[in-house]
């Protein structure tokens, strides 16, 4: 933990440096978090990840950004004068060698900074630190919480029982209920990752969510995303229609609201009851990014020019959009196309 900080270098996304005016670059929709990475090629060997052990991927990559390399110390006052759109700062660690301690160190550094200009000047703002990061111990979740992490992202990513081994790697059930257990230790604090397009069923999605938000975890929802160089480069993406009406469910788990699912036989989402669905499913927020308060993570599954999987921001197109999925809109009753 005893680090020297001088001359460390860490990534940062190329939006990220936009928004702090490092970069000189267009922000269609400029990011609301800063997101930062940490270390590089994993030892993991996730099939669709171009920081994979295996994968021939550029490790400037995760998911379709980019993520140029950058002086901690420069960063770091960027990041003090953060303009106010900018809400919260997450670290995306890789899980190179010793990954556990370089996010402790950065974490520490960041937040002691963060308090320690918020006591010169009352106009700062401190901003909440996320770290999204794979453990298997529970006292590394305490640990980075103890270094000043506000939330934790916990990634199960794969929720397919059957494909989890080979996609993911580990076992899932142990992995699933660390998360569960984490929830339940740091109530409200722990955010999940779910890709949709991993094999699943949308049965397995809803048993997932199920579990997730029982506990008060938050799911941060992705669409799978083809990357060149991955185990997974040529897999189809899940289709946009599909996709919205996983949003559609997560959204109502995270909004507390009681639904009946019916899936056919082979797990599939074909309608969803409840009170007053049919009024829930016209807001513009259930398709915007999920995950943290404020990660909106412009364009991270999406070209600038669509499809739009996760809107960064509330989408005006509305009914369009839930024309597209739905085949009826019933006060109590929403029927999918797909
Ligand atoms: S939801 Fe966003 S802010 Fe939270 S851990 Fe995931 S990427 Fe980071």
């Amino acid at each position: 933990m005893k680090k020297d900080s001088t001359a460390k270098i860490i990534r940062a996304s190329i939006g990220s440096l936009g928004v702090l005016g490092l970069r000189n670059i267009k922000l269609p929709a400029p990011p609301t978090t800063l997101y930062l990475m940490l270390g590089e090629k994993c030892m993991f060997d996730c099939a669709y990840c171009p920081q994979a052990r295996t994968s021939h991927g550029s490790t400037d990559f995760l998911s379709r950004v980019i993520w140029p390399k950058i002086d901690w110390e420069l960063l770091k006052n960027a990041v003090l004068k953060a303009p106010d759109i900018v809400k919260r700062v997450c670290f995306q660690v890789v899980s190179s060698k010793g990954y556990v301690e370089e996010a402790l160190f950065f974490v520490q550094d960041l937040s002691r900074t963060l308090s320690e200009a918020k006591e010169s000047s009352s106009n700062l703002r401190t901003l909440p630190i996320s770290v999204s990061i794979r453990l298997s111990d529970i006292s590394d979740v305490k640990r980075l919480f103890d270094a000043g992490a506000e939330r934790i992202g916990l990634a199960m990513d794969v929720v397919s029982r059957d494909n989890y081994a080979n996609i993911r790697g580990g076992d899932f059930d142990r992995d699933f209920h660390f998360i569960l257990s984490a929830g339940e230790r740091f109530k409200g604090r722990i955010t999940t990752h779910v890709i949709v397009g991993m094999g699943e069923t949308d049965e397995e999605l809803f048993n997932a969510f199920s579990g997730f938000y029982k506990r008060n975890i938050t799911v941060g929802l992705f669409a799978f995303t083809p990357i060149k160089g991955t185990r997974m480069e040529n897999a189809k993406r899940p289709s946009l229609s599909r996709y919205r009406k996983i949003q559609f469910m997560r959204y109502l788990f995270s909004m507390n609201k009681g639904f009946v699912p019916h899936f056919d036989e082979n797990g599939k989402l074909i309608s969803i009851e409840g009170e007053s669905v049919g009024n829930f499913v016209k807001n513009g927020a259930i398709y915007m990014t999920s995950g943290c308060p404020n990660c909106n993570r412009p364009y991270y599954n999406e070209e600038p020019l669509g499809p739009m999987f996760n809107y960064p921001f509330i989408p005006d197109e509305t009914e369009r959009i839930v024309n597209e999925f739905t085949e009826k809109v019933e006060r109590n009753k929403v029927v999918f196309r797909e």
